[in-house]
């Protein structure tokens, strides 16, 4: 009995069929097929250049695609896909976390979490202080509310950036390598907050190089090849049988 079963179901919230990406000349996906449940968590790992990045960025619109159908949440962004309405809905349903803490340095830690709900959300001052006062609580530093991002370590700041996503309600949340810019002793914290909202039915979709952190959270691992799937399956599968050879090359480099 699988943790899927279990723990998630229903319609996708993210469904990408056939999608194709290309920069210039460069074909950076290919045919990606990709289904992620409500509450599941997807670990996407693979090598440097090989489109795990592109791959986060097509599903909340960041970047477009050329071919194939990508759904998200109900929402459909079409190939070449200009700002549209749905593109709208997903930047306000999905959540996002990158490498760099993208923090808005001139704003207090509070203010990083409030002002988003506030301008595209329409919430009150009061409304949104309370939510992010909990989601600082939540992520471990409710203490450093009125300090500015560079009074804070790169931990603190990266959950800070995870309280922030929150504070929007996110349907989904996209990770992209969100501890690769942490000295190692702050790879933790991060991660335990990550887990938290995993095990409290998150519906994560995750980038990362931290192998033990997939082996324990994922519900499945997608190894991404070249810009293609090139196989995935529960972590047990893929870290400790893995079927094809440029996986067990992979793996034997970052393990
Ligand atoms: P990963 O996140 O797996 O390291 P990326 O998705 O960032 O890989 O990049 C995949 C490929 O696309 C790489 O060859 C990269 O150089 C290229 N690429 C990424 N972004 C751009 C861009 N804006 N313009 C041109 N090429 C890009
Ligand atoms: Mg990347």
């Amino acid at each position: 009995m699988n943790a899927q079963t279990s723990k998630t179901g229903g319609d996708p919230i993210v469904r990408l069929d056939k999608v194709n990406k290309h920069f210039g000349s460069l074909h950076v996906l290919k045919d990606i097929d990709l289904e992620v449940t409500p509450g599941e968590v997807v670990v996407i790992i693979g090598a440097s250049g090989s489109g795990k990045s592109t791959l986060i960025r097509c599903i909340n619109g960041l970047e477009e695609f050329q071919q194939g159908e990508l759904v998200v949440d109900g929402n459909p962004l079409k190939p070449h896909g200009k700002a549209t309405q749905a593109l709208q809905k997903i930047r306000t349903e999905v959540g996002m976390v990158f490498q760099q803490f993208n923090l808005f340095p001139h704003l207090s830690v509070l203010d990083n979490v409030t002002l988003a709900p506030m301008r595209v959300r329409g919430l009150n001052r009061a409304t949104a202080v309370e939510t992010a006062e909990r989601l600082l609580e939540r992520v471990g530093i409710a203490d450093q509310a009125h300090k500015y991002p560079t009074q804070l370590s790169g931990g603190q700041q990266q959950r800070v950036a995870l309280a922030r996503a929150l504070a929007m309600e996110p349907r989904l949340m996209l990770f992209d390598e969100p501890t690769s810019a942490l000295d190692p002793e702050m790879i933790g914290e991060v991660l335990d907050a990550m887990r938290e909202l995993a095990n409290e039915g998150m519906t994560m979709l995750v980038v990362t190089h931290e192998m033990g952190f997939a082996r324990e959270v994922a519900d499945r691992v997608i190894f991404i090849h070249k810009g293609e799937i090139a196989e995935e399956g529960p972590p047990e599968t893929i870290f400790d049988a893995p079927r094809e050879e440029p996986t067990r090359q992979f793996l034997s480099r970052v393990l």
